[in-house]
């Protein structure tokens, strides 16, 4: 199978990395890509938002199968357009990946579905705006209806800061606050069948104990020592099915990976959002467990075939990832410093640890940051205790002027997973 994935960030470079250990691929390609995809994959400087292109290049390629990364070109029907040349794709119709793209679509579709979610407005107006945050009171949770690429939500008790958000944006969706750990769950569906995947836990904020701004994610790991082993069925039961059913029934079929992002409040789970793609960086956790071989089952989904297919298969070993970001991430990141340290990881470190690249390139021998998240540093133990220790192992060998990192990813389900085996032993 050829397999072309379009996108270039650490999360695409997961998908590349996996597709090129799995012994049905017999050519990987990818459009833009990075540095790091460019050693596993045959890179393109295709624009991945352009449909037509997407799809000349497939048809040139050969490809068997497309797999599209990101949400942006989902929503502008990129999937579409390679459908439409004949070609299986991975990813939703523009239309079904509005459940990300609209956080208001997304609303109406949970209440269509009886989906657990935090109850909400949609405001357009100055007066319609207090008046919903009257209705809930802090901390105020105020979404920006549009794709923000997870930076589009405000979440503070500061009623000011709250208002001066909503109003900057031209539709808003202001909502009840949801408290409770958060957790990431991906689903593979073909729109009609759901196949649940491993859940993650990733953490958003740029500093460590969840302090300061919203980022794009900082780390996350899986297993979730923590969590109800029920969890997913329930979830697949009471929000992914429903959800994929209620698309179905709308005349949108939703194809690819659904991820729920959800929240365990004492009262249930609840929903915080869907995307339509897999989320960065929790791919790199979860595919770093999953046993079975990739392209096939993204084929399946494509095709409409995952009622068929084998049930997948996990490694026992726990992950962990935590990206290094640029000087100044998330506000006004720094790019163009060289980064070093790359080669000791794969001498030293490898296969337990590897660094899966997000903003980088090429520039003549030394590779350069060329993003906000910069690297994805990636690693397996036989459990988070290890495969922390080895995560930051390999971090601490890179060199990269100014970068920064959190220290603590995944540092409570590594305690909390160690006193319940100390407990149990
Ligand atoms: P979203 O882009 O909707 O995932 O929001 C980004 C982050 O804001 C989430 O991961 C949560 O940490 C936080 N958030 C969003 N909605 C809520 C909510 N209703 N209650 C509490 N936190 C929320």
């Amino acid at each position: 199978m050829k397999v072309l994935v379009i996108g270039g960030g650490a999360r695409e470079h997961a998908l590349c990395r996996s597709l090129s250990l799995d012994p049905e691929v017999t050519a990987l390609h990818c459009a833009p890509g990075n540095a790091g995809i460019a050693e596993v994959a045959e890179l393109h400087p295709v624009d991945a938002l352009d449909g037509t292109a997407v799809a000349r290049l497939a048809t040139e390629l050969e490809a068997g199968l497309v797999v599209v990364g990101p949400e942006a070109p989902l929503v502008a029907g990129v999937a579409d357009a390679v459908r439409g040349a004949g070609i299986p794709c991975f990813g939703p119709s523009r239309e079904a990946a509005e459940l990300e793209g609209s956080k208001a679509f997304a609303k109406a579709v949970m209440a269509a579905a009886n989906v657990p979610t935090a109850r909400s407005y949609v405001c357009t107006t100055p007066e319609q705006i207090d008046e919903a945050l009257d209705a809930f009171g802090p901390p105020y949770v105020v979404k920006d209806d549009g794709l923000a690429a997870g930076k589009g939500v405000v979440v503070t008790a500061d009623l000011a800061v709250a208002r001066e958000h909503a109003l900057g944006c031209d539709r808003v969706v202001i909502e009840e606050f949801l408290d409770g750990p958060e957790v990431s769950l991906f689903a593979i569906t073909d729109g009609e069948t759901v196949l649940p995947l491993q859940p993650a836990q990733d953490f958003k904020r740029a500093l460590d104990n969840d302090e300061g701004p919203n980022t794009g994610g900082m780390g996350a790991y899986s297993p979730l020592p923590w969590a109800d082993p029920k969890l997913v069925d329930e979830v697949l039961e009471t929000v992914l099915q429903p959800t994929v059913n209620e698309l179905r029934r709308r005349g949108t079929p939703f194809s690819g990976l659904l991820y729920a992002g959800l929240a365990i409040t004492g009262r249930g789970v609840r929903v915080i959002e869907f995307n339509a793609r897999f989320g960065d960086p929790e791919t790199q956790v979860v595919l770093a467990r999953l046993k079975t071989p990739l392209a096939r089952v993204l084929l399946a989904a494509a095709e409409g075939d995952l009622a068929v297919l084998p049930p997948l298969t996990w490694r026992d070993d726990a992950a962990v990832t935590v990206v290094v970001a640029s000087h100044n991430y998330p506000d006004t990141p720094r790019t163009g410093d060289p980064i070093e340290g790359l080669a000791e990881i794969a001498e030293q470190d490898a296969p337990d640890a590897y660094v899966l690249h997000a903003g980088t390139r090429r520039d003549g021998d030394t590779v350069v940051s060329a993003g906000g998240r910069v690297l994805s540093v990636t690693a397996t133990g036989k459990d988070l205790t290890q495969a922390r220790e080895r995560a930051y192992t390999a971090v601490s060998r890179i060199r990269l002027a100014g970068s920064q990192h959190r220290t603590d990813i995944a540092r409570e389900a590594a305690e909390t997973a160690e006193a319940a085996e100390t407990a149990g032993a």
